[in-house]
């Protein structure tokens, strides 16, 4: 019941190793970091236009304050010419003051939003320019993932025959645990009990479970999940 199983995993070990090498290749890698920052683009350019929209927003708002306080300053400016007596002088020439330090802080504000403007448009080309790079990367490492792939395909398909005629000697309950630990992305997936401990993660296996095995059960390891058998 077990050899044939295991025959099997022998032979999935090179499908298992293909795997590995596409999985693990320079041009898949690339690929996919590639991808992920295309991907992320639209949530980028999504958020700098939010951040662009509340400046713009803000400019608005200092931009209007600053011409009711330039309005009130002119009003001030001329009641102070007109302006006779001692104390009305006093009184006009400080809220006239008052209004140029105020406007002054607003004309500050309003280059410090200009700046975070500017940093944004900034950041707009960077995205352009690395999202066209980031293209290019894709654009030419998808093309080399996909040449390689082909180039493993006879050999893959060889294999995968190869698997299907030796399915049909193992017992189909063990075949389907088998399967689901393999896309599971477990593998080996078969390993033999050695002494009392698991083969893969040496947790010891339980008296209970040694006297199925020993009887020929497979089990699965409780704390790794592999599944194990005992050499006759
Ligand atoms: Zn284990």
């Amino acid at each position: 019941m077990i050899e044939e199983l295991l025959k099997y995993q022998e032979v999935d070990a090179k499908l298992r190793k293909i795997e590995v090498e596409l999985a693990g290749s320079e041009a898949r890698k690339k690929a996919a970091s590639a991808k992920k920052y295309i991907d992320g683009v639209e949530e980028n350019v999504n958020k700098l236009n939010a951040r662009a929209e509340e400046l713009t927003h803000a400019y608005d708002e200092i931009a209007a304050e600053q011409e009711r306080l330039s309005e009130q300053k002119a009003e001030f400016k001329s009641a102070f010419e007109h302006a006779e007596d001692e104390k009305a002088i006093t009184y006009l020439l400080k809220k006239v003051e008052d209004l140029e330090t105020k406007i002054k802080r607003l004309v500050s504000q309003a280059n410090k939003v200009l700046s975070g403007m500017q940093g944004i448009i900034k950041e707009y080309a960077t995205i352009k320019s690395t999202t066209k790079a980031a293209q290019a990367q894709l654009a030419e490492n998808g093309k080399k993932y996909n040449e390689l792939k082909q180039s493993k395909q006879a050999e893959k398909d060889e294999i995968e025959k190869e698997l299907k005629k030796l399915e049909k000697e193992v017992d189909p309950v063990l075949m389907e645990k088998y399967k689901k630990k393999r896309n599971g992305k477990i593998f080996p997936v078969v390993y033999e009990i050695r002494g009392n401990v698991c083969g893969a993660c040496n947790m010891e296996v339980p008296m209970s479970v040694m006297t199925r095995v020993k009887n020929g059960a497979v089990v699965e390891c409780d704390n790794c999940g592999k599944l194990l058998y005992l050499k006759k």
